[in-house]
């Protein structure tokens, strides 16, 4: 299904599905069902639906496959499947593919919901969850097991910002004959390599940068054909984490710019990260695009940028980063990130509030911690507001 166009040009144009009316803007087709011509019409597209031959909004809907055509074709896999959510996304691509006595090995530092699928619900149905230091390679050696049927990692962690090394873990999970399966939101579908390192399944919440507006949730799971087909639809089509047609025009409309949203939010990443490094009252910035973050190299060997998200450890602890995040004029407090607004979270007391103190210890979530999801105001106009804040503290 994938041209010969740059991303760019994809972004705009792949999987658009013109009507007899020839509109510019993709359609929406806001319908849960589809009409057949004949009786012998239906039988046969039960039997078997040939490409765009709809049965009902729960299994395809036109504009849903022309969002899962566009961000295939950005990441370079052969085919995609829309979700309703990221979380449906993630569990829906675990569930379908695994089964009671199989194996996982996971990285530990994972997105709350992500960590609650691998901790409580997978173990609930038989299938064992290993978690290791996703930076290790020798913990992801040692965990991988005959039976392990997968590993699944964040390429980026959430909030702390570690890299993982996936074409290491790639290949020793293929030697060890499991497949590689990645949450992929922090590295985006812009900067993304992770096929050609050796995923085998990349996982977007499309609710963060593919949105980047904040407006509506949805997800993708991208794979080959067969793993989409014929493992990841039968799930989906009968659990019914479907994506709504209405949601998959956001969407459409939110990869057109994705590209350049993205690469201008990175550069404002860079530079607040660079402006604040070094600050006195800050213990850490973390940013893999500065040099002295611990893998740097790995993130700029394995990605094309180096992401949207920074984080500011603050060296006073929660009362000094609750008043640095009270002191901001034009960063907003909220949860979600890749959203032209610039947002800023406390972890510790929201996203990973539920996790036992040696546990967020354990993935760098301080007392002090700021996770900020840089926007695309004036970068000079957030600088301001980071300084401002850091002197209220
Ligand atoms: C937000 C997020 C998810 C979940 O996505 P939803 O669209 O909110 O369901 C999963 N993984 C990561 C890394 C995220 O940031």
């Amino acid at each position: 299904m994938t041209q010969d166009w740059g991303k760019r040009t994809k972004l705009v144009h792949q999987g658009a599905r013109r009507s007899q009316y020839g509109e510019v803007a993709e359609a929406i087709y806001l319908t849960q069902g589809f009409v057949y011509p004949s009786a012998e019409a239906a039988e046969a597209r039960f039997l078997k639906a040939q490409a765009d031959e709809f049965i009902y909004a729960r299994y395809g809907n036109p504009t849903v496959a022309a969002f899962e055509e566009r961000i295939a074709a950005l990441e370079d896999t052969e085919d995609a499947f829309a979700t309703a959510s990221g979380m449906a996304a993630v569990s829906g691509a675990l569930m379908a593919m695994l089964r009671a006595g199989d194996h996982v090995v996971s990285a530990r530092a994972l997105f709350g919901s992500c960590l609650y699928i691998l901790e409580e619900v997978l173990p609930r149905y038989g299938v064992e969850v290993t978690f290791v230091d996703g930076t290790d390679l020798a913990q992801w050696q040692a965990a991988l097991r005959p039976n392990t049927k997968a590993v699944f990692l964040e390429t980026i962690s959430n909030p702390a910002l570690e890299v993982i090394d996936l074409k290491a873990v790639a290949a020793l999970a293929h030697d060890a004959g499991a497949q590689v399966v990645v949450d992929n939101v922090f590295a985006t579908p812009v900067f993304s390599r992770a096929v050609e390192l050796g995923a085998d399944v990349v996982i977007y919440s499309a609710t963060k940068h593919i949105d980047g507006q904040g407006r509506a949730l949805g997800g993708v799971i991208c794979g080959s054909r067969e793993f989409i087909r014929a493992t990841v639809e039968p799930y989906m089509k009968h659990t019914g984490g479907a994506l709504s047609p209405f949601n998959a025009w956001i969407m459409l409309n939110g990869l057109t710019t994705l590209d350049l949203r993205v690469r201008a939010q990175a550069a404002a990443a860079q530079a607040i990260a660079e402006a604040f490094e070094g600050d006195p009252r800050l213990a850490r910035v973390l940013y893999p695009g500065l040099p002295a973050h611990p893998q740097h190299a790995i993130a700029a060997a394995q990605m094309e940028g180096f992401g949207t998200v920074l984080a500011l450890d603050i060296k006073a602890g929660k009362e000094a980063a609750f008043r640095f995040l009270n002191a901001l004029q034009v960063i907003v407090i909220s949860n979600n990130l890749g959203d032209a607004r610039s947002i800023a979270t406390h972890p510790a007391t929201t996203t990973h509030q539920r996790l036992p103190d040696d546990q967020k210890a354990a993935l760098g979530i301080t007392a002090g911690l700021i996770r900020l999801s840089v926007g695309l105001e004036d970068v000079a106009d957030l600088i301001a507001d980071i300084r401002a804040g850091l002197d209220m503290i």
